[in-house]
Order: C-alpha cells, then structure tokens, then sequence
C-alpha cells in the first residue's frame, strides 16, 4: 500500500489551478463542486476563498463556460431568488451587487448575463437593487429599452419608461442624448450597427480582398456564443415577439421572459446567426429536449 498524506502540501495558486485543470480532463463535464471533491484532496473551501469564487476559480483555470453552462440551464428563477435570500442573510444586507453576489454563491456570472436580469431578480426578492448599478451605462439603457420594447411587441412611449418592466426611466434617456426621440433613434442605429457587417475604409480601398475580409469578420461574430443586442432584437421581432413554442409573450403572461435559443446548439458547433436562433420563453428553454443529443 502507498502511504499517501490525507492533504495536498502546496497551496500555491498555481498549485490548485493545475489540480483543477487535471480534475477537469478526468471527469465528465461540467465540473460540479461535488465531482471536484470526490477526485481531488484540496478542499473546494480554500478554493473559494482564495478566488473569491468556485466559477472565478474555474475561470483562472481557463475553464470555458461549457464547463459550467448544461448545470446553469436548470436553474429556475424560483432557485435564483432563493440564493438571492441566502447570500442577503449572509452579507446581513438587502441590497448588494451583481459582484458580491458572484462572490459569494456557487451561481455563475452566467445567470446573470446582464445587470438588468439581475435587478429584476432582486426585486422579485423583495431585495433592494444597489444604488451603483443606477449609474446606467449605455448598455444598460439599450438592455432596458430591448426588454420594455420587447414586452409591449412594439415601440415604446416615454411614460411607459416609468413603469415595470422598465428599471431605467426615461430621464435617464433624455440625459444621455436629448430627448426620447434622439434615444430612440440611438437605440436602432445600436441595433442596425450589431446586424451588420462593418465596412470599413480600409476594406472599401482593397477591392480584392472585399470578399474574403468581410466574411471573415462575419464568421469571427457568428463564432462567438454571445449574441449581440441587436441580433436578439432581430431575431424577437422576426418571431412576432412570441415563444416560437408555446406562444406566450412577456406582455401576455406573468413571469415569461425571453430568451434567444441557438437551434443547433453552440456547443455542437451552431452558429450565431440569425438562420440557427430562435426565441423560447424561459419555461421552454429550460424544458426544450435536445435533439441533438
Ligand atoms: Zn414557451
């Protein structure tokens, strides 16, 4: 028998990085919390409090976000705004950050993609959005403007900025460019810019290359797994603003929020293009079999 210490004897970064990786090519993803102890010797409690988090240690790890994506996919919001509670127990506050919520659950970032999901969970908590994340970037405002507009299924009108599901008010537009009509028109340029292939000068003067570059450039966006505003905006509008399932729109009925599927799925090799993306409402989303398992 081979006399082996019960606890690792280097706790260096580098150390737990590498044992993390090796974890990682032994086990079937995702790599849980509990897959990881049952391979490993170092304690999943170090772990975090040397990242911050088990997901940023995985992300130190260089570990994708297919490692941690099927287990997000089950998450219900109802599961979400349980760990809300917990971690508001834990920090003794109501109100804390998208950050320190991160920090100090075993959720992923990818939960919250966006910072307005996440105030919006907040609120179904009965917690208080924190007071920095109303310094709105421009981001935020466009993220906000796609949710009410999508919820409505048409354009929307400044009072209707004031009232849920809005969480950025009109102000906040008119501050930024001038009026309602100015953000508005901001908003579909930010759109229009996202859909289409940018042609630059550079480009336009090398004729030959025309071709090869601009596809280039659309291949290098449909190979990212994020999928730009005004891509999910296209393909929402394109599905008359309804689950392309069971039909069900955000404005029809409570709690339904939309979500952008990619048919094939990315992992498999799907595109994000508008041919291979639908819209789903969560409950589909999460219920949707894979077809292509
Ligand atoms: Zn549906």
């Amino acid at each position: 028998m081979k006399f082996e210490l019960n606890r690792p004897t280097d706790y260096s970064d580098e150390a737990i990085i590498n044992e993390i990786k090796r974890v990682s090519l032994i086990v079937e993803k995702p790599l849980t919390i509990s897959k990881f102890n049952n391979n490993s010797k170092y304690g999943v409690d170090t772990i975090r409090k040397r990242f911050g988090s088990w997901l940023q240690a995985l992300n130190k790890a260089g570990l994708d976000e297919s490692y941690l994506h099927l287990e997000n996919q089950k998450i219900s919001t109802e599961e979400i705004i349980e760990e809300l509670k917990k971690v508001s127990k834990k920090l003794n506050s109501k109100s804390f950050s998208r950050k320190d919520f991160i920090t100090n659950s075993d959720m992923s970032q990818f939960v919250f993609k966006r910072e307005n999901s996440f105030n919006k969970l907040m609120k179904q908590a009965g917690l208080d959005i924190p007071l920095k994340s109303r310094k709105y970037t421009d981001d935020d405002r466009f993220e906000n403007l796609l949710n009410v507009w999508t919820h409505y299924g048409r354009q929307p009108n400044y009072a209707e900025m004031k009232n849920e599901p809005s969480i950025v008010g009109p102000k906040a537009y008119v501050i930024r460019w001038g009026s309602w009509t100015k953000a508005l028109i901001a908003f579909i340029e930010k759109v229009n810019s996202d859909i289409s292939v940018e042609i630059t000068s550079e480009i336009k003067s090398a004729e030959n290359e025309n071709v090869e570059k601009l596809e280039h450039k659309k291949n290098s966006k449909e190979d990212r797994r994020e999928i730009p505003l005004g891509l999910r905006f296209t393909i929402i509008k394109r599905d008359g603003y309804k689950c392309v399932i069971c039909g069900r729109s955000p404005n029809t009925t409570f709690g339904i929020e939309f979500h952008i599927d990619h048919i094939i799925p990315f992992s498999k090799g799907g595109k994000t293009r508008e041919g291979n993306l639908r819209t789903l409402c969560n409950e589909c989303n999460i219920g949707k079999s894979n077809q292509f398992d």
